[in-house]
């Protein structure tokens, strides 16, 4: 029997797998969320008051915290642990490969008489030595040089990784080499959000002067796919690279539109309830799930947070989802491309800034055309978009994310946003200094057959097609891939937003101060500083119509405008990540101090190096299911029909226009097919070998030899159609889609 059939057979006995050690859903979330954290209720009971205020006050005013402190709070921290069963500890990193690290520690030592005992002292809470050689420096460092440092986080909380048999501390930290080069995803996050909080609190204190902190807000929303667990092992293409490399189309995928929002199925139901629980327990504040558009497609997304805590917990998410639902038998696919010919998995990144003074900066109000603080911040965030759309397109540029940008089901490569229409009323208001902007919100008529008030909530209608639309407080950064380390795009988003809030402050210090330096009478130094602020933002905002698309971002017409207004079109992963290298680009970082040149060199090296060995192990993979899985199949079926063929003639019941005989050319061209594009492909990647550039190589990998890829598959897929059930090896798209 097949692969296949065996684990189709398996499926039809699969209950919905067991919970592990988890209460029935019989408390309200309040009672269990933050259980395995070092929050404010831990902080309280394990801290003498002193230390806490100390540690909050470090946290609240961006000081460093001093040793002695640190050892109080690692001794507190370690009762909390100790109390909760944990009895190793680690720092837990985010390295360039976009994943999370760790390396354990027990907190088990012999004092001086030798008696073992628990312990965990201030420097071990602060700093660890992992061997760096592992994780990729981008050339920063030789393999020889393997010393690096990972280093508390105390901005991100501490949490508890549980399994049945044991528990381990996790300490958010950030990864740096031993000569102190930046070599995760966490540094740069946390730099750009100090970066931004200077620049937005000054242009803060031109409105309000009670502001003194800004800080950028996150929320993401994770896409996934789910599928049995016997199925998932039976393609190794899944198995090896999350995404299926061949597969004919189902009869039925997403064209009945039903899935979407549709009742979650029993078993999936129950594998999320368990993920969001134990996602609740350690601070993840998932708030939101529903059915995607794909079938089997599924989507979670939390309250928003400071923008490194969601980040951190975005990664912790991905990490949580895979693992429960191997509990349950099932796998999660978090790919960006699981299945051709139906929607791909994103991750939208909702993103804003929130004043320390409880405002949403970007939150229009009710008279936004008059709303001066809302003006600047939105107008320079559409600017910043303006003039580094390169870099915020390079920023979620991935192998997996090439498959489904510009695929009809998520935003093109070219970079816009959308601000509907209302808000370009509000502009228009703004730009013609009209005074009364009637029926901002509420401009139709509720329907009188409803029973309760209906009052239309939002500034805007939504775009889904847009890469960049604001949705109505904030603005919904749509074309991350479902896999990516959030941190990286908002890192680039809230460095392209410093940075131009930057030149938006220096331009107007500048007028302000020659005015009043050069007027010859007293002014009023408020109406000339508003003065200043509108006519700064009404030139940005007519520079900024070019960025500004609210229309179907799919359509090919659109692609043939953003052409004609100049906007970048960085199709393919290669083509972005080139723009790493751009002065320009290297001078944007560094003037925000970011990254050294060194630093993103290594960066666009290791993302180059990254989309190649993806490339490389999908053609591998390509080859060996082919040889292996496909071609065996196809050539037993095709000797059924040679002896059925043999048989018909033997009895004498053949004649001359026989479909049999046709049935078998078919086959064979097929199978012609593939195997002579299969020895192209082994050709062409001996080619790609020999290269010693990556840049070169990458071309070379997405110019021809992925093209290739889809030449194979689509032999192969035709071939699915016509071999006989029984022979065919890999679970069909229907099997992975539908059965659950
Ligand atoms: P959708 O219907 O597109 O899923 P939602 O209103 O449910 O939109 O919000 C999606 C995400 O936006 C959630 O993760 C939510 O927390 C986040 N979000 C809401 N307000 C903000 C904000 N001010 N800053 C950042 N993210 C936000
Ligand atoms: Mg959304």
């Amino acid at each position: 029997m097949s692969v296949r059939l065996r684990s189709l057979e398996t499926i039809t006995n699969k209950i919905a797998g067991e919970a592990m050690n988890l209460p029935l859903m019989d408390k309200p979330v309040s009672d269990y969320f933050n259980e395995f954290v070092f929050g404010p209720e831990a902080k309280k009971k394990y801290l003498p008051q002193e230390i806490l205020e100390k540690f909050t006050n470090c946290l609240e005013n961006d000081i460093p915290i001093d040793k002695e402190t640190a050892n109080f709070i690692a001794i507190g921290l370690k009762n909390w642990a100790i109390d909760h069963q944990v009895t190793h500890y680690t720092h837990w990193f985010q390295p360039l490969t976009g994943k999370s690290s760790e390396k354990h520690d027990t907190f088990f030592q012999f004092d001086k008489n030798w008696r073992a005992i628990e312990k965990m002292s201030g420097n071990e809470l602060i700093m660890q030595e992992p061997d760096g050689s592992s994780f990729p420096t981008g050339g920063l460092r030789s393999t020889h040089e393997a010393r690096s440092y990972t280093v508390w986080d105390p901005t991100s909380p501490i949490f508890i990784r549980r399994t049945k048999y044991g528990r381990t501390l996790c300490i958010p930290a950030i990864l740096i080499s031993y000569t102190g080069e930046s070599l995760d995803m966490k540094a740069p996050l946390l730099k750009s959000m100090k970066q931004l909080n200077s620049i937005a609190v000054k242009i803060c204190r031109l409105f309000d002067e009670n502001i003194t902190r800004v800080t950028p807000t996150l929320g993401w929303e994770q896409e996934y796919f789910v599928v049995d667990e016997s199925l998932f092992n039976a393609r190794p293409d899944l198995v090896l690279c999350g995404r299926t490399l061949y597969g004919n189309a189902s009869a039925r995928g997403q064209q009945l539109a039903d899935h979407y929002f549709g009742a979650i199925p029993e078993r999936v139901y129950n594998f999320i309830i368990e993920f969001e629980q134990e996602a609740l327990r350690i601070g993840i504040p998932i708030k939101t799930r529903h059915n995607e558009v794909a079938p089997n497609q599924f989507e979670c997304a939390p309250h928003f947070e400071f923008a490194n805590i969601a980040a951190d917990h975005n990664q912790l998410l991905m990490d949580k989802i895979d693992k429960v639902a191997k509990r349950h038998k099932l796998r999660v696919l978090i790919n960006e491309k699981p299945f051709q010919g139906i929607n791909g998995s994103g991750k939208h990144n909702n993103w804003s800034m929130a004043s320390d003074t409880g405002k949403n900066l970007l939150e229009p109000g009710e008279e936004p055309h008059k709303n001066l603080m809302f003006l600047t911040f939105f107008i320079n965030v559409l600017a910043a978009v303006k003039n580094h759309a390169d870099i915020l397109r390079a920023s979620i540029a991935s192998a997996g994310n090439d498959h489904r940008l510009g695929a009809d089901e998520a935003p093109p490569a070219i970079i816009s946003a959308f601000i509907g229409s209302q808000m370009e009323a509000a502009l228009d208001a703004f730009m013609n200094d009209v005074d009364n902007l009637e029926g901002f919100y509420d401009n139709t008529k509720a329907p009188d057959y409803l029973m309760v008030p209906f009052k239309k909530q939002h500034a805007t209608d939504r775009n889904r097609t847009s890469p960049f639309p604001f949705t109505g407080n904030k603005f919904e950064f749509r074309a991350p891939g479902s896999s990516v380390n959030v941190s990286l795009p908002t890192t680039t988003i809230n460095v392209i937003v410093s940075d131009q809030l930057n030149v938006f402050y220096s331009n107007f210090e500048k007028e302000y101060n020659e005015t009043l330096k050069t007027a010859d009478k007293e002014l009023d130094k408020q109406e000339l500083r508003n003065d200043i602020i509108k006519k700064l933002l009404k030139k940005e905002y007519t520079e900024c119509k070019k960025i500004l698309f609210n229309g179907d971002n799919y359509e090919k017409e659109w692609v043939e405008e953003a052409e004609r207004r100049g906007l970048p079109n960085l199709k393919s992963t290669p083509d972005a990540l080139k723009v790493y290298l751009s002065e320009k680009n290297i001078s944007l970082f560094k003037r925000n101090g970011i990254y050294s040149e060194d630093e993103i060199k290594a960066r666009y090296n290791v993302f180059i190096e990254e989309f190649l060995n993806k490339l490389e192990i999908e053609a591998v993979l390509i080859d060996e299911i082919a040889h292996t899985m496909i071609i065996p199949a196809v050539v037993a079926y095709q000797n059924d029909l040679i002896n059925n063929v043999q048989g018909l003639k033997n009895l004498g019941l053949l004649n001359e226009s026989e479909a049999h005989k046709n049935q078998l050319l078919k086959i064979s061209s097929h199978l012609e097919g593939m195997i002579s594009n299969l020895e192209l492909l082994d050709e062409l990647r001996k080619v790609a070998a020999s290269m010693d550039e990556n840049q070169q190589k990458a071309e070379l990998y997405n110019n021809k030899i992925k093209p290739l890829f889809d030449i194979i598959r689509q032999h192969a897929d035709k071939l699915e159609l016509i071999v006989d059930d029984k022979y065919w090896q890999l679970p069909k798209y229907r099997e992975l889609l539908f059965l659950h």
